[in-house]
């Protein structure tokens, strides 16, 4: 029996040890749709619950004889009260990827790519599928990307899963044995969740931890935290890949894979298909073939000379960075809601900044900071206002980048619709 919870407090749900049966806490009821819409816990758990069942109130407060809590990679387990409860009762917690996991010897002979990192996660995890396809491997995506693992149907022997793993997921799996694992890198973020940088670190450390030793392990060394983990799993030899920072000389024939942090992604995936068996003239056509995904570095269109790239999944200055640094002389739209004070991480590629054009509520303050490092400065306050100007600022040649370095939720409903929103705005121009 498990109890599965979503970081949505409203829905709790649980099956009780011999009834078989739903009985959400919550007094919202649950509708005929199932629980807690899109969770992939809840599918495995048991069948939802009908409309107008009889759903009793499940006492949560005693976990005695539960054999895991199937909680979303949403709840903080640092401060939500049931990860307390279980640990007290010693029953697990786990995620989707755990229930995988456990299922694996159950599925048709296979392989298990494992992708982490703080940045170049979903690039990297496409990459690595669209290769596999490009070589005939059935493959498919899940984990922190597309659809959940769960959901989608079993691939026939032979295939490779290859699982994108945010920090939340590796802390909800305990037994994930990938036969490739990768850490991209590791850099501050979601501190809010772990206690100190030491803690997100070691949490992406768990990906090898869990690995048979003669398994292989991808890392890239271009910061501290990341060249010390692959440091201790020195012993493993040649099933160990170190992926040193610099530039690629053959990327320039890999239109989707620009700039130097896509030099790391590219590397990665590389060294991964090496793993898996896959035939380096396979690899140049699926790397030349890679059409990106969607707001991240994405060419728009081209109008009058002029580039206009969505990077709207850039939401911190780390990510935004590379961006900036993959063009020539850039237009560079920034702000939203911001993660922090400054733009520190952005200030080694201003000397490509032509000009800045501001918006959201970090505006003024980031129109401050820019002020004598930048040409111009201009605070545009909306995307749309962002892009007029520098559509009539831009000469042939130069590109126009949104690349926010901060979240969206100040003006858009996410970063999609902030990616949308450029696209529509860049097709008001024509
Ligand atoms: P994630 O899934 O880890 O959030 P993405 O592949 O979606 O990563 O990329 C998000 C943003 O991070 C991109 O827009 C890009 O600017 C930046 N980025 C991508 N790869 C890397 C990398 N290897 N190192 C640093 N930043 C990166």
């Amino acid at each position: 029996s498990v109890v599965a919870w979503d970081a949505d407090e409203a829905r709790r749900d649980a099956i009780l040890p011999g009834t078989g049966r739903w009985q959400p806490e919550a007094d919202g009821g649950v509708d005929a749709s199932g629980v807690a819409r899109g969770h992939p816990s809840t599918s495995l758990a048991g069948s939802p619950p009908r409309a107008g069942e009889d759903l009793r109130l499940a006492p949560l407060d005693d976990l005695t004889g539960f054999d895991a809590v199937v909680v979303s990679p949403g709840v903080p387990l640092n401060t939500h009260p049931l990860a307390a409860q279980a640990k007290a009762a010693e029953v697990p917690v786990i995620g989707d990827i755990e229930l995988f996991a456990q299922a694996r010897s159950e599925l048709p002979p296979h392989k298990v790519v494992g992708i982490t990192g703080t940045n170049g996660k979903s690039t990297t995890t496409a990459l690595i599928h669209h290769l596999c396809q490009t070589a005939g491997i059935p493959s498919l995506m899940g984990g922190n990307i597309g659809l959940p693992i769960l959901a989608q149907e079993p691939l026939a022997a032979g295939g490779v899963y290859v699982l994108e793993l945010s920090s939340y997921q590796i802390d909800l799996t305990r037994s994930l044995d990938c036969e490739v694992a990768v850490l991209l890198n590791v850099t501050p973020d979601h501190l809010d969740r772990y206690d100190g940088f030491e803690a997100y670190a070691a949490s992406k450390a768990r990906l090898f931890a869990m690995q048979s030793p003669e398994h292989e392990a991808v890392i890239g060394i271009g910061d501290a935290a990341s060249a010390q983990i692959a440091r201790g799993l020195s012993a493993r030899g040649e099933h160990l890949t170190k992926i040193a920072p610099g530039a690629c000389m053959d990327q320039r024939s890999w239109p989707s894979l620009q700039g130097p942090h896509n030099a790391q992604n590219a590397l990665a995936a590389i060294a991964v298909a090496k793993a898996l068996g896959i035939a380096e003239a396979d690899i140049d056509r699926g790397l030349a073939s890679f059409a990106g995904l969607p707001h991240r570095m994405e060419l728009v269109a081209t109008v009058n000379g002029v580039a206009y790239v969505d990077d709207s999944k850039a939401t911190n200055p780390e990510s935004t960075a590379p961006a900036l640094g993959a063009f020539g002389r850039v237009h560079w739209i920034v702000g939203g809601r911001p993660k922090g004070d400054d733009l520190d991480a952005c200030a080694p590629y201003f000397d490509r900044v032509a000009a800045a054009y501001t918006i959201g509520e970090a505006g003024p303050r980031f129109a401050e900071v820019l002020k004598g490092r930048v040409p111009v400065v201009e605070q545009a306050g909306t995307l749309d206002a962002a892009v007029r100007h520098a559509a009539a600022a831009a000469q042939p040649g130069d590109t126009v980048l949104l690349s926010p370095a901060c979240a969206s939720f100040d003006q858009f409903s996410d970063y999609e619709a902030r990616g949308r929103a450029f696209r529509a705005a860049v097709g008001d121009l024509a």
